[in-house]
């Protein structure tokens, strides 16, 4: 059954970019770093309510852009962390990174301070696909960026966006290419989407430009899924693919159902099957801390159904698929009897498949994956 450890995982949020890119609907804001030291303050408050000495397994600082802080504001940020948490011997500190941030100087301070892993958010190595997602790199500067990083912070991935408008499979193929060129021993893969509320969203009900269709978008992720699998990186999650032993520990804790904690404007923590999530905009966030009132915006207590079908929605993501037996033994219910037509109809559809030991997507469900899980809810 699920069972009520403390949580040895934290993610903090870190709400701050150069600039927001059409497509982000993330929570943060651009081009008010006078906020920064607001934002350290607060969140010098926030932790203080976790007590001393939490051991952390993983640690994942993301954003926005966690390096647009300079050495000094992420040294306070650490020293507010480090006054409440220790990292365990064999843990995973992450960090989100955006190429032009990491400077030399910059890049030593994140391992003298212990990050071991730097999730990079390259998006393409092709000039125009950059230029149209708004981001401030070129591809050749990615290449000296991950060779100087790689030189000191051996774990690195990429964030890698497909299905851009004006993208063919060929600059696709090419920005996978320059990927495994560089070594990554992790790749997440994301096809772009238009959320509401963006730039994006208003030039493409403008009509200004119009996403792949479809089928290309298709083609991408099968070419995807077949190039970094023979490049050696396995495919784990629907979006992320690995080296043996690169899988992101933080993110597993997310998929697997275990507790985490969560800080800064947006976070969500889940603890003793409570899930609380911080108010999304930055600057009710920090108004809240300030006048000493709680961050918290939504808060959900999990039946234990709930957090078995979560368990279920989770578990698909990954592609080792859900464990029948364990997932019994774990949430006291039978995978079966919670979804034994959604099982029936996807398996018939040729999206899920059964094992001697698990349910899990087929290679074809990945690719309707969202369809498929509404329907275990
Ligand atoms: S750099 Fe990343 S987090 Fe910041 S606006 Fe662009 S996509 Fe969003």
């Amino acid at each position: 059954m699920f069972n009520q450890e403390l949580p040895s995982s934290a993610y903090i949020h870190v709400p701050f970019c150069q600039h927001r890119c059409g497509y982000c609907d993330f929570t943060l804001v651009a081009q008010k770093d006078h906020l920064i030291d607001d934002y350290l303050a607060a969140m010098e408050q926030q932790l203080s309510g976790v007590g001393e000495d939490v051991e952390l397994k993983t640690l994942f600082l993301g954003g926005g852009t966690p390096t647009h802080l300079s050495i000094n504001q992420l040294q306070r940020l650490f020293n507010a962390i480090f006054s409440h948490f220790q990292l365990a011997t064999d843990y995973e500190f992450s960090i989100e990174a955006n190429p032009l941030n990491l400077t030399e100087e910059k890049i030593d301070f994140l391992k003298q301070a212990g990050v071991n892993r730097v999730s990079l958010g390259v998006q393409s190595f092709d000039s125009n696909i950059l230029t149209f997602l708004e981001r401030d790199h070129q591809p050749q500067q990615v290449f000296e960026i991950v060779q100087r990083l790689q030189s000191r912070i051996e774990n690195t991935s990429l964030d890698l966006i497909f299905a851009v408008p004006g993208q063919n499979l060929e600059n696709w193929k090419t920005t996978l290419n320059h990927a495994i060129q560089l070594n990554i021993p992790h790749v997440s893969t994301y096809g772009l989407t238009i959320e509401k509320g963006t730039s994006f969203w208003s030039r493409q009900k403008a009509g200004i430009f119009d996403l792949p269709e479809e089928e290309l978008a298709g083609e991408m992720y099968e070419f995807s899924l077949k190039f970094l699998s023979s490049a050696g990186l396995k495919h784990y999650e629907i979006s992320n693919f690995a080296r043996p032993g690169y899988e992101c520990r933080h993110n597993e804790v997310y998929w697997t159902g275990y507790p985490y904690f969560g800080f800064g404007p947006g976070a969500a923590s889940y603890l003793n099957g409570k899930r609380e999530q911080n108010h999304r905009s930055v600057i009710t966030w920090l108004r809240r801390i300030a006048a000493g009132e709680s961050p918290i915006s939504d808060q959900e207590e999990l039946s234990p159904e709930d957090r078995a079908r979560e368990a279920i929605i989770f578990g698909l993501r990954r592609r080792i698929g859900i464990n029948v037996e364990k997932f019994a033994e774990r949430y006291g219910y039978d995978l079966y009897d919670l979804s034994q037509s959604a099982i029936k109809k996807h398996v018939e559809a040729g999206f899920l498949e059964e094992t001697k030991t698990h349910v899990r997507l087929t290679q074809a469900g990945c690719l309707l994956a969202d369809t498929v899980v509404i329907d275990f809810l």
